[in-house]
């Protein structure tokens, strides 16, 4: 928790507190996965009607305009509540981009059912042999009238056979630079020739899918950007992405599960266990000062170098979630143990989950190789 708040800053956080007491269902309480659609969008719609569906958008796209500051109260409080994770794509990824680079009609097409939670998106950006470097993406798009003709397949894609529209980056032209002739578009997947293969994860939870793509057919107004300028497109908005990846939320859902851990257990943890418990708390205090920074740096105009938060953030938590695996015990490796007392905490399942956080949006070693080359200036 911030250490000094204004009176303004700790009556929103009272009325937050309030309000997800009175308004978040129990049966979304501390889950450790994403709730399915049918029990996570009303919730989403839920937070839109209250206005806090997009904290970090600006007011006049339907956001609050919100402080750093604000933003942080609010990880903080859902995290207390329990306030189970929504879909993000549309919110954190898409929407940021269509205001910088959208034409005026996709900004007024696709932004407002983004904050209604009318529209689920998802992220077309992987492949088979195109993750971390993704420039070797080979999903092909051919110029047809106004159309774009769509062949090829994504992979790892977050709610991918849940979703109503992806946002996907399609190869259209060639060019010595693989960073050329690549063209960003959002797909409609109702559209014909579109195939869903949802992927069960070590977790056992279908997170994401793999889509396939025979002949679909595209209209070229749902280009954004030019055609062929697909690249710098998709990086418009990528430190804001990761600051975003990097803020403390996930970290302090993880903490307050270990809280929570100590004050269910009749057992009580041993000297280098209440070390490692304080270590925890302190790593999150220092996430969640680092995010303050470099939000607040954002906010007033500079780019700051994300990918050092984005390794901070999800490397915290992973550490979090190592310390709740200590002091569980033997425990925590056992996937049909996941009550302590009469709350069930899913100790394990976080566990597995969490692994996953060092590779999406781009992995720790990837993130170290940005940081080292731009930030440290080591040679290449
Ligand atoms: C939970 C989850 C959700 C995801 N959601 C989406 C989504 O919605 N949309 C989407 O498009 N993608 C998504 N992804 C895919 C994700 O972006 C890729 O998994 C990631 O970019 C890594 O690519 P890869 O899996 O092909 O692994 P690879 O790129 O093959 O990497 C394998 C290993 O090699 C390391 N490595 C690779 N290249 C280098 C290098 N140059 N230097 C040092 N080490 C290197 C990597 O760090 C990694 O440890 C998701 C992934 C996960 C795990």
């Amino acid at each position: 928790m911030l250490r000094s708040e204004t009176r303004e800053q700790s009556d929103f956080r009272q009325e937050v507190r309030r309000w997800l007491n009175e308004n978040l269902p129990d049966h979304l309480r501390f889950l450790t996965f994403r709730p399915l659609p049918k029990d996570g969008m009303p919730w989403y719609r839920r937070l839109a009607e209250r206005g806090w569906i997009a904290p970090h958008w600006p007011k006049k796209f339907g956001g609050m305009t919100a402080t750093p500051v604000e933003q942080v109260i609010m990880f903080e409080e859902f995290a207390r509540a329990g306030a189970p994770d929504i879909p993000t794509q549309g919110l954190n990824h898409l929407g940021p981009l269509l205001m910088k680079l959208g034409t005026a009609e996709q900004k007024a097409r696709h932004l407002p059912p983004i904050v209604s939670g009318e529209v689920i998106w998802c992220q077309g950006y992987s492949e088979p042999n195109a993750g971390s470097d993704l420039a070797s993406l080979k999903t092909r798009a051919d110029l047809d009238g106004d159309y774009l003709v769509i062949n090829g397949q994504k992979i790892w894609t977050t709610w991918g056979h849940h979703a109503d529209w992806m946002f996907a980056l399609v190869r259209t032209g060639g060019g010595a630079n693989k960073r050329e002739g690549i063209t960003f578009v959002m797909i409609d997947m109702t559209s014909p020739g579109i195939t869903r293969k949802p992927i069960r994860t070590i977790a056992f939870d279908e997170e994401f899918a793999e889509i396939f793509f025979d002949n679909v057919r595209v209209p070229l107004t749902n280009v954004v950007g030019k055609i062929g300028d697909g690249w710098s497109v998709a990086t418009a908005v990528l430190d804001q992405e990761r600051l975003l990846l990097g803020s403390p939320a996930t970290a302090l859902r993880a903490l307050e599960r270990l809280r929570r851990f100590l004050r269910l257990s009749r057992s009580r943890p041993d000297e280098r266990q209440i070390d490692l418990v304080a270590r925890a708390e302190m790593e999150v205090d220092a996430l969640t000062a680092c995010f303050l920074c470099l939000a607040e740096e954002e906010a007033g105009g500079s780019t700051a170098d994300a990918s050092y938060l984005k390794v901070f953030a999800t490397e915290t938590t992973q550490f979090v979630l190592d310390v709740l695996q200590d002091v569980v015990g033997p425990l925590a490796a056992v996937r049909a143990a996941p009550y302590v007392g009469n709350e069930r905490l899913d100790i394990n399942e976080m566990f597995l989950q969490s692994r996953r956080l060092t590779i999406y949006g781009g992995s720790s070693e990837i993130q170290r190789t940005i940081i080292a080359n731009r930030t440290l200036g080591l040679p290449k």
